[in-house]
């Protein structure tokens, strides 16, 4: 999917979420969505601020952090935590649902994708009558380089 295919999937689901919650739509949230589609990787709070700073010296801390939270809630992003001190966030749109594997020793990650994993998992949330919202499944290894 292109990325700006995927900016307008996004800042449309943004703005359904934020009629749903009678929020107000801000400028300020859009450029911040729109650069973290543009980053487009496992990006933490501090990485995006840093990425926003040369479009608008003017968004603080406190409102990426705020703006990341809000996308997941809204459904654009998912939280990971790799376990190495800071979390992450993953857009959920314009890619293909994975599961993440990490090497404990020199960090490298493989995303990948299992049915098995997938229907175990919606099968579990049907079991306990929940839906699901946001799926974390992250293994930690050794990596085949490591372990020689
Ligand atoms: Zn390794
Ligand atoms: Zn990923």
């Amino acid at each position: 999917m292109m990325k700006k295919e995927t900016k307008n999937i996004a800042l449309k689901r943004l703005s359904e979420h934020l009629s749903e919650k009678k929020l107000r739509a801000t400028s300020q949230r859009e450029i911040i969505l729109g650069t973290f589609i543009d980053l487009g990787r496992h990006t933490t709070a501090e990485e995006l601020y840093e990425a926003l700073k040369k479009f608008d010296s003017s968004i603080g801390h406190a409102t990426v952090y705020r703006a990341l939270r809000l996308f997941v809630d809204a459904g654009i992003a998912r939280e990971l935590n790799f376990n190495d001190g800071s979390v992450r966030y993953e857009s959920v749109i314009g890619k293909e649902p994975h599961d993440h594997i990490i090497c404990k020793k020199c960090g490298a990650m493989v995303e990948f994708l299992d049915e098995k994993i997938r229907e175990a998992q919606d099968e579990i949330a049907k079991k306990y009558g929940y839906s699901i919202k946001n799926r974390s499944h992250i293994l930690f290894g050794i990596c085949p380089k490591c372990r020689r």
